[in-house]
């Protein structure tokens, strides 16, 4: 289980995290919504290795991450699908799979995890040996996951997975989220769409302004009045 427990993160003068605790269970769904800026990237980049934090604790199975760096964390069980998509847009989509699992030295194993990421995603089987950077957004997005999928993590981080694509291919990629959380992987979800993050969490949390402001889960912030006011929209 990841325990995170009063992190502070600042980017200069910025505070980006004011002292937040978080807790993904092991084998759920945990989804942290919030408005832009409210601190959500920053998260994942610190649990990740990427960003520094000022102060607090992030463990991994009683285990501290903080300070550690980035390719230990990997080892540990721990990828992130970025936002952006980021895929390495002049290499195939074979050698981005590859990439994901640079740090594994179990060929065979490996193999075998091509085949659960095309598994996952035959579309990106039929585009094996096409350039990243010409697939569709919805297929970049696919790719960025199953990269991450290629380190064989036990915490999978996805960074708004669902931003600027169709409606049918942001349903294609919640249920891929939640197939492989059924095959035993960990999730924490970050999104702009909250109504489909809450439809399919465990356990929620709000971000605001660097702060968690509540928590719960998926079905209680679904339906709690603040919460559709604020995130939901209409529905
Ligand atoms: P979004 O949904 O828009 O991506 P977010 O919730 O993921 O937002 P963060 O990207 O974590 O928010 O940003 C939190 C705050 O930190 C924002 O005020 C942002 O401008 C600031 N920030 C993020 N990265 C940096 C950076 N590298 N340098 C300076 N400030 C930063």
């Amino acid at each position: 289980m990841l325990k995170i427990q009063q992190l502070r993160v600042s980017y200069g003068g910025i505070q980006a995290l004011r002292g937040i605790d978080l807790e993904v269970p092991d084998g759920k769904i945990v989804t942290l919504i919030g408005a832009n800026g409210a601190g959500k990237s920053t998260t994942l980049r610190t649990i990740s290795g990427l960003v520094k934090a000022e102060s607090g604790s992030i463990q991994w199975n009683g285990e501290e991450l903080l300070g550690k760096p980035i390719d230990k964390i990997i080892s540990a069980g721990i990828a992130m699908s970025p936002e952006g998509r980021r895929v390495f847009a002049d290499l195939t989509v074979l050698e981005n799979l590859k990439l994901g699992a640079y740090l594994r030295k179990d060929k065979a194993e490996i193999e075998k995890d091509l085949k659960w990421v095309y598994e996952l995603f035959p579309r990106l089987e039929e585009r094996n040996w096409q350039s990243a950077g010409t697939l569709s957004g919805g297929e970049q997005q696919m790719l960025a996951v199953g990269r991450a999928l290629m380190s064989r993590p036990k915490l999978m981080m996805l960074d708004e997975p669902s931003l600027g694509l169709a409606p049918l291919v942001v349903q294609d990629i919640f249920s891929i989220i939640r197939e492989i959380n059924r095959q035993g992987v960990t999730v924490l979800l970050i999104e702009q769409n909250a109504n489909m993050a809450l439809k399919i969490a465990d356990l929620a949390y709000v971000l605001e302004t660097g702060n968690i402001t509540m928590s719960g889960t998926g079905a209680e912030l679904l339906a709690n009045e603040k919460i559709k006011e604020a995130y939901l929209g209409k529905h």
